[in-house]
Formats: C-alpha cells, sequence, structure tokens
C-alpha cells in the first residue's frame, strides 16, 4: 500500500467480522484494505478471538465441527482470494471528522494520515479481561495466561488454576486437563454462568474441581508463578494453593479506545450502532463484538460484517449519486 492513497473502504480488524466484511466488500469490487492488527498476547489478535480456541462446533456448515484458527485462516484467504489487501499493522489513530477519514499507522503525532478513506468499517472486537492484580501483570507469559490453546501444552503434569465461571472458563479448564495434572476452577459465586452443556462437560471430567465462592487476591512466585492466594468471599479467610499456572477467563472488554470521544459508545466502551451498521458519523461502521455485548457468537459477527459491507457499499452509491 502506498502512503496518501484514498481507498473506498477500510477495515479495522480480522476476526469473523472484519474478514466476512472484506469478503464482501472486495467481491463488490471496492478493494478493501485491512489492517488485521499486530499480533500480541495482550491487545491485537490478528483473526481475532477465534484465533485462541480449539474446536468450534457451532459455525453452520461444518457438521463435524472446525478448528477456530483454520476457519479464520479460510475466511482470509477467501478475502484475499477476491482482492482484499491485508496489513498486519494497526491503526494507531484515526480522524472521523476529516473526508475523506484519516487513518494513522505507526506514528500517531505526524501531521498526514498514513491513508484516507471514504468509509470505515470498525470490526475491533473485544479482548480478554485481567484481574488488575500487580504480580498478574508481572507473570503474564511466565505462568499467566489468557489461552489455554496457545500455553496449555506448556503446562504438562502441572497443576493449573483457571479463574472465571463463564463458557470460557469451562472451556479453557476442558481443554488443559489434555495437559495438566489438576485443574482447579476459582469461581466468585456458587453457580457458573457457563452454558449447561459446559457445565455437565466440566462436572463429568474428574481432572476438574471447583472453588465455590473464592476470589484470587495475588498470584506469588519469582520467575514463574508457583502459588495462587485466595479469599473465601463468606468468611474472608485467606489460603494459598500451590499452582504452575493461571488461566485468566473473565470475560471482555471491546477493543474502542481509538474512537474515544469520535464515536458514541455504551458505559461499557462498546460502540452504540443504529440502522444496521451506522455509527453517529456517517461513513463509518461497526460490526462484530466491538458493537455487540449480547450475542458475541462467530456467525453473528460474521453476519454483522456482511450487514456493515452492504452498509458501506450502499453509501459509497449514494455519494456517487450526489
Ligand atoms: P462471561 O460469560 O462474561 O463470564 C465471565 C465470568 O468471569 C463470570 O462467571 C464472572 O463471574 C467472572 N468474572 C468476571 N469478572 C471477574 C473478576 N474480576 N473476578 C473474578 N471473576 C470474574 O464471559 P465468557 O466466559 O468470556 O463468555 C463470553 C460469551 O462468549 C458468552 O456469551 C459465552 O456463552 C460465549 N462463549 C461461548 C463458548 C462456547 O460456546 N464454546 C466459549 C466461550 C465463550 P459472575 O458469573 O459472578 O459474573
Amino acid at each position: 500500500m502506498q502512503s496518501g492513497q484514498v481507498r473506498d473502504v477500510v477495515i479495522l480488524g480480522s476476526g469473523p467480522a472484519g474478514l466476512t466484511a472484506a469478503i464482501y466488500s472486495a467481491r463488490a469490487d471496492l478493494e478493501p484494505l485491512v489492517l488485521e492488527g499486530e499480533p500480541s498476547s495482550t491487545s491485537d489478535q490478528p483473526g481475532g478471538q477465534l484465533m485462541l480456541t480449539t474446536e468450534v462446533e457451532n459455525f453452520p456448515g461444518f457438521a463435524h465441527g472446525v478448528l477456530g484458527p483454520e476457519l479464520m485462516v479460510s475466511m482470509r484467504v477467501q478475502a484475499e482470494r477476491f482482492g482484499a489487501e491485508i496489513l498486519t499493522e494497526r491503526a494507531s489513530r484515526v480522524d472521523l471528522e476529516s473526508s475523506p477519514i484519516g487513518v494513522w499507522i505507526g506514528d500517531p503525532d505526524v501531521t498526514e494520515p498514513t491513508v484516507r478513506t471514504r468509509t470505515l468499517i470498525v470490526a475491533t472486537g473485544a479482548r480478554s479481561l485481567m484481574l488488575g492484580l500487580e504480580n498478574e501483570a508481572r507473570l503474564l507469559g511466565y505462568g499467566v495466561s489468557t489461552c489455554a490453546t496457545c500455553d496449555g501444552f506448556f503446562f504438562r503434569d502441572k497443576q493449573i488454576v483457571v479463574v472465571g465461571g463463564g463458557d470460557s472458563a469451562l472451556e479453557e479448564a476442558l481443554f488443559l486437563t489434555k495437559f495438566g495434572d489438576s485443574v482447579t476452577v476459582v469461581h466468585r459465586r456458587k453457580e457458573l454462568r457457563a452454558s449447561k452443556i459446559m457445565q455437565d462437560r466440566a462436572f463429568r471430567n474428574e481432572k476438574i474441581k471447583f472453588l465455590w465462592e473464592t476470589v484470587v487476591t495475588d498470584v506469588l512466585g519469582d520467575q514463574r508463578v508457583t502459588a495462587v492466594r485466595l479469599r473465601d468471599v463468606n468468611t474472608g479467610n485467606e489460603s494459598e494453593i500451590p499452582a504452575d499456572g493461571l488461566f485468566v477467563a473473565i470475560g471482555h472488554a471491546p477493543s474502542t479506545e481509538l474512537f474515544a470521544g469520535q464515536l458514541e459508545m455504551d458505559e461499557a466502551g462498546y460502540l452504540l450502532s443504529h440502522d444496521g451498521t451506522k455509527t453517529n458519523v456517517p461513513g463509518v461502521f461497526a460490526c462484530g463484538d466491538v458493537q455487540d455485548h449480547t450475542y458475541r457468537q462467530a456467525v453473528t459477527a460474521a453476519g454483522s460484517g456482511c450487514m456493515a459491507a452492504i452498509d458501506a457499499e450502499r453509501y459509497l452509491s449514494s455519494l456517487r449519486e450526489l
């Protein structure tokens, strides 16, 4: 891509929403540019959250399931086949008031944007929440992880703690039983938020045990995690259990910092969209988990990515008619 170009469509994000938007807009001859993000354990995840999962059993069309990363690679290849340009870069700044819209890659303080675009499709998704403990941040990558698929291999015959009570926590716990000697799920309430089918699987698995109404208050270890400090929420009693790994699976937050003050958001930071995928800025469309804290499924993200591409195409047509 040449600096200073004006594009019809720039897509931020490369999960099911961003790549579906890319497939549709590429097939409409709009030659979309996709900034897929930069690989990082704490922020971007090119390919989105499915890159961090194993088996996906509920994406229609795959009767026997498909691996998350495999599905995302297929979507990426499909988008490129129709002419989408995909860069492994992240947008560092956007100016949604300028026309065409300015998008910066790299130094956000340079005056001119790297690329301008008539429409912008925001599909930046959501990322893992953390407990916010000092030692959790220090030991991230040294026993603390947010991704069992990525790191489970390193915990063969080890003692593992998973924190959280939703589907993510149980999915991580079940996957980790392939490696760990024991997997302890620490949950702050006495009921799980996870779906019934996942609960049943976890309860049936002999390697998984649950610590109810308990919170993690610290992660211990000099170079690597050696133990986790816990507090019983009823009695306030503190205890320590030995652990080689702590997998944090307590939900997600939308990646919307880039749009602060420019796009309307709810109190949790999710983008507000209306009439399909329109935002408060004409020509800017939002799709996928960045604007959806209810459904958060690959198939709903892909569906809204399709909608965003169609909305962008119609917006571009309306500009040409002016
Ligand atoms: P989630 O459903 O929001 O669950 C988050 C869990 O973490 C809750 O149990 C919550 O406790 C706990 N939690 C939140 N903050 C905490 C904190 N500071 N300390 C301790 N615990 C904390 O998030 P999710 O599990 O990531 O799932 C998100 C969505 O994706 C859901 O709709 C889920 O069904 C879907 N999903 C589906 C699959 C699948 O079908 N295979 C897999 C993964 C995710 P409380 O319960 O007390 O609030």
